[in-house]
């Protein structure tokens, strides 16, 4: 399988290449050159699988001439020995119709552990095998971090800098991070907001000598490795409820269209797939697009979901350079056009495209709020502020006769003091994070600048090479 460039001018690469890329150098993002699709008696043959060996199959034709499945197997078995639920991503019915699929049972309790545990795996095969090092910078609005810093933690070929918004995290998460005190981990806390982060990190990969000198790569949901490591749980959640026999509709809360855009890729491999409801918080840029065609940025405030405080959506250009039926040359026009006015121009029939296919919702905090004390109340069980908006995206957009699947993407004890607000009560963190409030943190606090970032970035490399 040969990865290209939504922007058509970076090379061509295979799943190693574009594992260690992340960005291409031209500003784009790889996809698949072609997606590889399933038949129904495919999908039937991988119905009752343990999880690991279904994300092997699924994975092995991205993969494929780069990686092979005997290695992505044993991969994806250590990947998920970690896990706290024998089932890796359980389903729970919270009605007729509607399920929870709870994909935060991993070490840092968000969905992000899916992929970067297995990402934390490929990188060091692939580095292994090609005597090679780097140094991964990462933004996170809160649980990208943390997961990446734990898949990545003590791997000696492995160089991890994070940046986070300095006080928009919830203090767990914060302290996921920070108190990892491994030599090869550290992290920067930035007066700005995530997407400022994110800005920090696309400059230093655009600085083509500070990001050959330091051999950047990303985790960031940039990287098409984070977003095919999630299409096997969609794929685990259908076949689980009857597909490729009967359809699905999945609803996911959504920040960079990260993990959504795995379900769309789910849908494209031929899963019967109805539709896809995408919740959002008050930072609603995604809601605005699919009501009207409004994709136009607005300032970032912070919210009870802070993983969803985003307003530039990365990995929507992935979905845009589908609907523009893969012409690189309009999504580069479309997507500079964008960073220069803040305001998308995004083709009608291209947009008829897309609203056709996803639903928005998004919610306030207090519609957030009451819909996780009515939720506890109605059925017993406790959704993230998250989860919460996934859930309520799909209930708005269900269909009648279809399961609604929405993502779980955060374990409640991750924001405490959003559950104790709407319902009184107070989740407790899993055993392994018992005393994450007593642990020693360290960071450093970075003012949101370029040249600042690359000094600390490359203080970090010395004192490790030292
Ligand atoms: C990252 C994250 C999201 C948003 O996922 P995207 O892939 O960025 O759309 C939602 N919920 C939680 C808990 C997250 O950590």
């Amino acid at each position: 399988m040969r990865y290209v460039s939504t922007r058509g001018q970076a090379p061509v690469r295979d799943f190693a290449g574009v594992l260690l890329a992340g960005l291409a150098e031209d500003g784009g993002l790889y996809v698949p050159e072609t997606w590889p699709t399933l038949r129904p008696d495919d999908w039937r043959a991988l119905r009752g699988l343990p999880y690991q060996e279904l994300a092997t199959r699924i994975l092995a034709p991205f993969a494929a001439g780069s990686i092979d499945e005997a290695t992505l197997r044993r991969l994806c078995g250590r990947a998920y020995a970690g896990f706290n639920h024998p089932a890796i991503v359980p389903l729970v019915q919270l009605d007729g119709e509607l399920f929870v699929q709870e994909l935060f049972h991993g070490p840092t309790l968000a969905f992000k552990d899916m992929a970067m545990q297995l990402l934390g795996g490929l990188f060091d095969h692939v580095l292994e095998r090609e005597d090679a090092r780097v140094t991964i910078v990462g933004a996170t609005s809160g649980d990208t971090g943390s997961a990446a810093i734990e898949a990545c933690r003590d791997r000696e070929r492995i160089q991890v800098v994070i940046l986070h918004p300095e006080g928009r995290t919830s203090e767990v998460q914060r302290r996921q991070m920070t108190t990892v005190l491994s030599r090869n981990i550290d992290n920067l806390a930035i007066d700005g907001s995530f997407d400022d982060c994110q800005d920090l990190v696309k400059a230093m990969f655009a600085d083509a000598p500070f990001r050959a000198e330091m051999q950047l790569s990303a985790v960031n949901s940039i990287n098409w490795a984070r977003v095919a490591a999630q299409i096997p749980y969609y794929v685990a959640a259908a076949l689980a409820l009857g597909a490729p026999d009967r359809e699905v509709c999945f609803a996911v809360p959504t920040g960079n269209f990260g993990n959504v855009l795995a379900a769309w890729a789910a849908r494209r491999m031929g899963l019967p797939v109805r539709h896809l409801a995408i919740g959002s918080n008050h930072n609603d840029i995604l809601a605005r697009f699919l009501a009207g065609n409004d994709m136009s940025m607005r300032d970032v405030t912070p919210s009870l979901s802070p993983s969803m405080d985003i307003q530039v959506s990365s990995n929507f250009e992935r979905l845009l350079f589908e609907l523009l039926d893969r012409d690189a040359a309009a999504c580069a026009r479309i997507m500079t056009g964008f960073r220069a006015t803040g305001r998308m121009q995004v083709p009608d029939a291209a947009w008829r495209k897309a609203s056709a296919l996803f639903h928005g919702l998004s919610l306030d905090d207090d519609a957030t709020s009451g819909a996780i004390r009515r939720l506890h109340d109605e059925a017993g069980y406790l959704a993230d502020p998250h989860s919460i908006i996934g859930i309520e995206a799909g209930r708005r957009h269900a269909v009648a006769g279809i399961p609604t699947i929405a993502m779980g993407t955060a374990h409640p004890a991750k924001f405490p003091e959003a559950i104790r607000r709407a319902t009184g009560l107070v989740p407790a963190l899993p055993p392994h994070l018992a005393d994450l409030y007593e642990r020693e943190e360290r960071y450093r606090r970075v003012p949101n600048r370029l040249d600042a970032v690359e000094a600390a970035v490359r203080a970090a490399l010395f004192k490790n090479a030292a």
